[in-house]
């Protein structure tokens, strides 16, 4: 996979801006984070760094993400009680979430903004946002459960 060196760089432009300091740690966490499709835990992203800055802690890992949370770099999916997945920020996409081994794939599909529009009508709220999931079985668990 190669390194989306435009978009790496736009968030650290991004975070020049907002004034937070790129650290070495930073820059490796946010290059991580745009190369993983998989939507990563902080520990994974831990697990993948460990051996470049033997001092960082999973503590320090999901600090830098909530400071990359609340500039709005990265989106935090949460799950219930299973630990939060981390997304780089692109376009708005969807997920699709496989219940056997949790893999979140990206797809792109028009906003649903009419389905906004008629909340926002029926219930006379102000919608700020929506959740959409989409969950099934991956194909590669497909095949294993075929075997
Ligand atoms: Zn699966
Ligand atoms: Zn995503």
């Amino acid at each position: 996979m190669a390194v989306s060196h435009s978009q790496l760089k736009e968030a650290l432009d991004a975070l020049k801006e907002t004034g937070v300091r790129i650290t070495p740690q930073r820059h490796a966490i946010l290059e991580y984070l745009i190369n993983a499709m998989t939507h990563p835990t902080a520990d994974d992203i831990y697990k993948a760094l460990e051996g470049k800055f033997p001092n960082m802690s999973v503590a320090t890992v999901y600090n830098n993400l909530r400071v990359f949370r609340e500039v709005g770099l990265v989106k935090e999916l949460t799950y219930g009680d299973s630990s939060s997945r981390f997304d780089f920020v692109t376009t708005d996409h969807y997920h699709v979430i496989c219940q056997n081994c949790n893999k979140i794939v990206d797809f792109h599909y028009p906003g649903l903004d009419e389905v906004e529009h008629l909340a926002s009508h029926v219930a006379g709220f102000k919608v700020h946002s929506h959740r959409l999931e989409v969950y099934g079985t991956c194909a590669e668990c497909s095949a294993k459960e075929a075997h």
